[in-house]
C-alpha cells in the first residue's frame, strides 16, 4: 500500500478514504488559493461558511433527509448526546431506551437524569449477542433510542424500529451513511464521526422539525441546548473546522461512488468474511447470524489461547486493530466505508492461511 500505510481494521478513529488525506495534506498550508490554511482560517470567512454549508447539505443528501431536518456538527462526541439527546427532549416524560450493549447502557444512565427511562428490551443477559425485531414500547414515551450498530459486539439492525407516535432518536454513531436507510423516520440521528465520517472531534446531530420544537422548550443550558446552535446557523462558537472539512470531502467521496454502491461492497466483503467463519468450528462467530454488523465483525476462537498469536502475527503481517473490544475480548475487524478492498483481501487470505497451518 502507499505511504507505508498498513491494513487498518480500527473500530475507530479508523480508516479515511486516501485520497481525502491526500487533498488534505494540500489545503493545510493554503485553503482554496486563500493563502491561509485550513487550520488557521476563520471559521466566519466566507470560504470556511460556504463548507461548513456544503457539509451540511451533503449530510442531508447522502441520508436522503427532507430539508426540514437541521444539521449540526458539536463537540464533545456522541457520549455528549447521552444526555443533550434527554436534556432537550425529555422535560420529566418517559422514554424508551432499547439496550443493545455498553453505548446504550451509558445513554441509559444519563437519560435517568432527566425523566422516567424504560427499557422495554435489554440484550444482556444473552451476552449482546443479538438485536430485538420488536418489543411493546411505553404508552406516552416521548421517544424511543436506539443503537443501529454496535461496535463492541458487531450486532446491526437490519430495520428502522416502528414506534409509533414517539419520537425515534438513533445512535448511528459506526453505521451512519454505509447503506441506504429511511433515516428521514428518525427524529434525531447522531454520530461521532470517527468512523465513517471524519477524524475524532466532530459530531454529526441531524433534527427533524419536531424534535427541535420540543428542544426549544428545554432549559438546558446554553451549550447545551440544541436550539442555541441551530439559531446561530451550527455557528454559535468555533466549530471544528479541520473536522468539518474532512466529513465533507469524506461524504463527497461516498456520494461520487454513491450510497448503494458503497452499501453494495460493505456487504460483499462482510458476507465473505461471516462465511470464511462459519466454514468451520475453528472459528466462533459471536452475533447471531440475523443480527450481524457489516460494519464490525466479532468473533473468537475456539482455542483462545490462539487468539494473541493471531493478533501479533496479523500485526507482523500488516494487518491492524483486530483486537477485540477490552470488555468482550476476541477479536474483531471493523470494515467501515473507506477500508480498501485490498484489506479485506488481504484479511481473508491471512486468516485461511492461518486457520490452514494451526487448525
Ligand atoms: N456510540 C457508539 C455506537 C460508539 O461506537 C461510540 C464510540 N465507539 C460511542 C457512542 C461514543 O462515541 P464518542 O467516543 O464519540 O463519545
Amino acid at each position: 500500500m502507499s505511504h507505508g500505510r498498513i491494513h487498518n481494521f480500527s473500530a475507530g478513529p479508523a480508516v479515511l478514504p486516501l485520497p481525502v488525506l491526500e487533498e488534505l495534506r494540500e489545503t493545510l498550508p493554503n485553503l482554496e488559493g486563500t493563502g491561509v490554511g485550513l487550520m488557521e482560517i476563520s471559521h466566519r470567512s466566507s470560504t470556511f461558511v460556504d463548507i461548513f454549508e456544503r457539509a451540511r447539505e451533503r449530510v442531508k443528501r447522502v441520508l436522503g433527509l427532507p430539508d426540514s431536518y437541521t444539521v449540526l456538527f458539536l463537540q464533545g462526541g456522541a457520549s455528549s448526546q447521552f444526555l443533550m439527546v434527554p436534556w432537550n427532549l425529555l422535560h420529566g416524560g418517559a422514554c424508551d431506551y432499547i439496550d443493545t450493549g455498553v453505548w446504550s447502557t451509558k445513554a441509559v444512565k444519563e437519560a435517568g437524569r432527566f425523566g422516567e427511562v424504560h427499557v422495554p428490551w435489554s440484550g444482556k443477559s444473552t451476552e449482546y449477542l443479538e438485536t430485538p425485531s420488536s418489543w411493546s414500547s411505553t404508552p406516552g414515551a416521548v421517544y424511543t433510542h436506539y443503537t443501529s450498530n454496535n461496535t463492541i459486539y458487531g450486532t446491526q439492525f437490519h430495520h428502522v424500529p416502528d414506534v409509533g407516535d414517539a419520537m425515534l432518536v438513533c445512535d448511528a454513531s459506526s453505521d451512519i451513511a454505509s447503506r441506504p436507510q429511511p433515516y428521514e423516520e428518525m427524529d434525531v440521528i447522531y454520530a461521532g464521526a470517527q468512523k465513517n465520517l471524519g477524524p475524532a472531534g466532530v459530531t454529526l446531530i441531524a433534527l427533524s422539525e419536531r424534535a427541535l420544537a420540543r428542544a426549544r422548550a428545554s432549559d438546558a443550558p446554553t451549550m447545551l441546548a440544541y436550539a442555541t446552535h441551530v439559531d446561530k446557523k451550527g455557528m454559535f462558537n468555533t466549530p471544528n473546522t479541520l473536522g468539518i472539512w474532512v466529513l465533507e470531502r469524506v461524504l463527497a467521496w461516498v456520494e461520487e461512488q454513491g450510497l448503494d454502491a458503497v452499501a453494495a461492497r460493505n456487504k460483499s466483503r462482510s458476507d465473505r468474511l461471516y462465511e470464511l467463519l462459519d466454514g468451520s468450528d475453528f472459528w466462533l462467530p459471536h452475533a447471531s447470524s440475523d443480527s450481524r454488523s457489516q460494519m464490525n465483525i466479532t468473533w473468537r476462537l475456539a482455542d483462545a489461547a490462539l487468539e494473541p498469536v493471531l493478533i501479533q502475527e496479523a500485526l507482523d503481517a500488516g494487518l491492524s486493530g483486530l483486537k477485540g473490544h477490552r470488555s468482550v475480548g476476541g477479536l474483531r475487524a471493523s470494515m467501515y466505508n473507506a477500508l480498501p478492498d485490498a484489506s479485506a483481501d488481504a484479511l481473508l487470505s491471512f486468516l485461511q492461511e492461518f486457520e490452514r497451518a494451526r487448525g
